[in-house]
């Protein structure tokens, strides 16, 4: 029997078959009219899903690029800007804006809160720019990104937000809700291989893309921009991911938005309830918001890296570790993505048996995949 492997990270996550055909077919040529077509048509898809009617601009590169054209492209040395952070990915901006040789004003809180938007707002007085994150998939928390942008409005800062880890997962409403500058990647919940970064950029970030004087050249918004508006790219793009791209959107936007989004909060509530039947505690937050990723405590004397190592090695689930402080502290299942009910059991059901293997015994066997189910019973019941 082969080895059969289990994908249920927060990323990257399992590619849908049809995404993964839509990539077998012959390569296009990038200055073809067949590439222009699928091009056109994926641009006007992010757009759908970024909820703007500015472009969407895309690079090659990880998520971690878009995150740094938005430093590199909005600010110069002296700027005062803004980094709020309770989590790995709000320290990037920190290293980001640090390598750029401007020193970010830092709101921070412990590693697990939900960030203070009222904090954020008082802080971000005479910045510039206030960069957030949306999911910290370091901890699980999905950040009111909306409370935030209504805070910080009034201090005339631009809010510039991560969503790597959110977008077509959980709401995130860029031009209603007053966000300048949304960056993602193609990796997560938008179920692509990695390799793609998108920026969807306001004309308040662009009047200050104009100005800004910090060096940038493949990652320069205005010739992906100069270029997206003939339908082409600036540099050879990886046009079999933009092919895949373009059939995990169209995916995603059958099953539409919303109903993508509560299919994560589904899978998410009978994460949690299936871990605190367990025995187990959440790390995560226990409330519907932490939608994208839930982080479990790991009991006393077990240690989360070596548990982590054998679901991957001895039953082929790859769930994820902690990073940073929560390293060997917390596990991390993802419900982003190519996910669906039995991905949630399965994960909770080797999770036993590995912590099992540890010498942790929960309360009944089974219990988690157990109470799991009856989650799912219970919801489709109630027609949620
Ligand atoms: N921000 C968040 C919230 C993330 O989850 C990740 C990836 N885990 C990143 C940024 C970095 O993305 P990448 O690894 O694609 O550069």
């Amino acid at each position: 029997m082969p080895e059969k492997t289990y994908l249920i990270t927060p990323g990257p996550t399992p590619v849908p078959p049809e995404v993964s055909a839509a990539m077998a077919r012959p390569l296009l040529h990038h200055r073809s009219p067949d590439f222009k077509l699928l091009l056109g048509r994926v641009l006007e898809r992010l757009q759908r899903v970024f909820a703007t009617s500015s472009d969407v601009l895309m690079f090659a590169g990880s998520g971690t690029s878009a995150m740094e054209s938005a430093v590199a492209n909005l600010l110069s040395p002296g700027d005062r800007v803004l980094v709020a952070s309770a989590g790995n990915f709000g320290e990037r901006w920190i290293a980001i804006t640090r390598s750029y040789g401007i020193e970010p004003e830092l709101h921070q809180q412990p590693w697990g809160e939900r960030l203070d938007a009222a904090a954020i707002a008082a802080a971000a007085e005479g910045c510039a720019a206030v960069y957030v994150t949306h999911s910290e998939t370091s901890t699980g928390v999905v950040h009111d990104v909306h409370a935030i942008a209504e805070a910080v409005r009034p201090t005339g800062a631009l809010l510039v937000v991560d969503a790597v880890s959110s977008l077509g997962g959980v709401e995130l409403a860029a031009d209603d809700w007053g966000v300048d500058v949304v960056v993602s990647g193609s990796q997560k919940a938008l179920m692509t291989p990695p390799g793609l970064a998108f920026a969807a950029v306001s004309e308040r970030g662009w009047a200050r893309a104009e100005e800004a004087t910090s060096p940038r050249f493949t990652l320069d918004w205005r010739t992906t921009r100069d270029a997206q508006a003939k339908t082409t790219t600036a540099f050879t793009p990886p046009v079999t991911l933009v092919a895949g791209l373009d059939a995990a959107l169209g995916l995603l936007l059958t099953e539409g938005l919303e109903r993508a989004w509560a299919r994560n909060r589904m899978l998410a509530l009978a994460a949690r309830e299936g871990v605190k039947a367990l025995g187990l505690e959440l790390f995560s937050p226990d409330d519907q918001s932490s939608s994208m990723v839930t982080a479990v405590r790991m009991p006393e004397r077990i240690d989360g890296q070596q548990a982590y190592g054998l679901l991957r090695d001895r039953h082929g689930v790859v769930l994820a570790g902690g990073q940073g402080p929560l390293r060997g502290v917390i596990i991390r299942i993802g419900h982003m993505g190519y996910m669906n009910r039995f991905d949630m059991v399965t994960a909770l059901s080797a999770l036993e048996l590995a912590l099992a293997e540890l010498g942790y015994r929960p309360p009944q066997p089974g219990a988690g995949a157990a109470r799991a189910v009856e989650v799912f019973g219970e919801l489709e019941l109630s027609h949620v």
